[in-house]
């Protein structure tokens, strides 16, 4: 089935999945905070769809709104894009930015440093 975007894999509900579904793609860093990005992760569980050009990402090193270029690596958004994103999305997003800034304030280091 071809979504708005491009492809995308339906889950024809055979079997629950209880993983996000990520997307390696290779390193891009994000160019407000130099955080490397490798990877697209879904924000429902049970959403398997595949990332592509095009598509929103938010960094996790510092939950700033992203895009996927056509190389798949990523950039900041045009003003047009941040204004044409459905409102249901942008919700999504800040949920997820809110996410993100919390997990950078209980792990400045990132998750993977030991505390000091
Ligand atoms: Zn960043």
């Amino acid at each position: 089935m071809e979504g708005p975007q491009g492809p995308r894999r339906e889950d024809h509900g055979t079997a629950p999945c209880h993983r996000m579904t990520v997307t390696r793609h290779h390193e891009s860093k994000c160019p407000a905070c130099e955080h490397p990005i490798n990877a697209a992760g879904t924000i429902d569980a049970k959403d398997t769809y595949v990332a592509e050009p095009g598509d929103i990402t938010v960094c996790y090193g510092c939950a700033c709104v992203l895009v996927y270029a056509d190389d798949m690596s990523v950039r900041l958004p045009t003003t047009k894009e941040l204004v044409e994103t459905p409102p249901e999305q942008q919700a999504e997003i800040t949920d997820l930015q809110k996410k993100i800034k919390l997990l950078i304030d209980l792990f400045p280091k990132g998750p993977s440093e030991p505390p000091s």
